[in-house]
């Protein structure tokens, strides 16, 4: 075996239990190039917020990749490196891409049925296809297909949503701050087992997380601190427990209240109303945790649909605690029925749901707009030049190749070949048909 075959047998991949071991799971992304574009801008000292996927890469020089999701403005899904006790940060925008375009390729797989399987895929009618490069970003997209906005379901639109989504929330977590307000997080959970059913489960979450705040004792609550507003965040992960549905919540609040005593205010408010709700009541060390500002700053700036608040790297090696992507990624690289199974039970329970809810009335004290999550995937650069105009043809030789990530790389890094390249990939697809 060559010692870069051994390397990327040595790393590991998530998997979901029952195939962490197979010899794909090793292989599968280990084994793709490094292009790691260098960027220490200084993020990323701490154990990065927002990382989606526990996935220790291939190791470079004994340092293993860890992939996070911290965008940019353009929507670029960002990794992070481990190093010693932290983190560096290092751009890999085009890898990536080929990580959501090839996760996407699993859906369109597993649900061959849903908008998101023609999503990125079909053309839309009486429209050309274009290859079009943003001015200011040297970003390749393509224009006239198909999107299927779906936050839970689609690799390819959740980053662009979540990405604008992370600007939004940052820029009103400044401007609160610019007007002296504190804005802290607050994570609620509920005890959970294997025999929940999830989309009961949502349902009754979602419902006592009203209670917690519409009634009598959560308004008065509201008034002591003085809460301005909520953003609430609904998340997931699949573990050895089941299913793990949890809120994230940024409390924007205009006193100088403090974080532990926020967090004796609305533990009891959270564990009454699970009870009402018809849900087990949380523990007293497990229920509510409140976080302060610098956690909800970064979780505001770093956060994604994956993002879940544990610290990855101190997972390394278990597979106690897969989000939907893992649990693509686990399909990906070893076929595994269960991930597959348990894809389907999440992308059915979440459908239709709101993945981030702004109380009435916050996004205008903040100054934020009001656009949905259509509108957020529709929404495309608008300084950038057209590349090319693809064919039927050429595009179902993309297709058929897989090649939609990589002729992007190619329209960025290399405009001059890019004809060449489209060639060579029909000249593929022929070939291989
Ligand atoms: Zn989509």
């Amino acid at each position: 075996m060559s010692q870069k075959a051994e390397k990327a047998k040595a790393a590991p991949l998530p998997g979901c239990g029952s195939c962490e071991d197979s010899p794909a799971t090793r292989r599968g992304l280990a084994a793709r190039p490094q292009r790691a574009t260098a960027r220490t801008d200084g993020e990323g000292a701490d154990a990065p917020l927002g990382i989606y996927a526990k996935t220790a890469s291939a190791p470079v020089k004994g340092v293993a990749l860890v992939w996070a999701d911290t965008g940019e403005e353009t929507g670029e899904v960002v990794s992070y490196e481990r190093k010693g006790e932290g983190f560096k940060v290092h751009v890999n925008s085009q890898m990536a891409r080929a990580e959501r375009y090839a996760l996407k390729a699993v859906v369109n797989k597993i649900l061959p049925k849903s908008r998101t399987s023609k999503c990125m895929r079909w053309r839309v009618p009486k429209q050309s296809l274009q290859v079009l490069k943003s001015v200011e970003f040297n970003k390749a997209f393509y224009s006239g297909l198909q999107i299927c906005a779906s936050v839970w379901d689609c690799p390819i639109c959740s980053g662009k949503i979540t990405e604008r989504r992370r600007v939004e929330l940052t820029g009103a977590v400044a401007v609160a701050k610019g007007m002296g307000w504190q804005v802290m997080l607050l994570t609620c959970t509920v005890p959970h087992g294997l025999g929940d059913e999830l989309s009961p489960m949502l349902d009754q979450m979602m419902n006592a997380w009203r209670k917690t705040t519409s009634t009598r004792k959560g308004a008065a609550v509201r008034a002591a601190i003085c809460l301005e507003g909520t953003v609430r965040a609904l998340e997931v992960t699949d573990g050895a427990n089941g299913f793990h549905p949890h809120f994230h919540v940024l409390l924007f609040i205009s006193s100088d209240v403090t974080t532990e005593a926020v967090q004796e205010h609305f533990r009891p408010l959270w564990q009454d109303a699970c009870v009402k709700a018809g849900l087990p009541r949380p523990s007293d060390s497990h229920g509510v945790r409140v976080d302060d500002g610098t956690y909800a700053a970064a979780y505001a700036s770093k956060w994604g649909i994956e993002s879940e608040l544990t610290k990855g790297h101190s997972k390394k090696g278990k597979h106690d605690s897969m989000t939907p992507w893992d649990l693509l990624r686990c399909y990906l690289a070893t076929k595994c029925e269960r991930s597959r199974k348990r894809f389907i039970i999440y992308s059915e329970a979440f459908k239709g749901r709101r993945q981030l809810y702004w109380s009435n009335g916050l996004k205008a004290k903040l100054g934020v707009g009001d656009l949905t999550d259509e509108e957020l995937a529709h929404q495309e650069e608008e300084r950038a030049t057209l590349l090319s105009e693809l064919t039927d043809d050429q595009w179902r030789a993309v297709l058929h190749t897989r090649s939609e990530a990589a002729l992007l790389d190619v329209a960025e890094n290399h405009p001059e070949a890019f004809d060449a390249f489209l060639e060579g990939v029909e000249g593929l697809a022929r070939a291989s048909r």
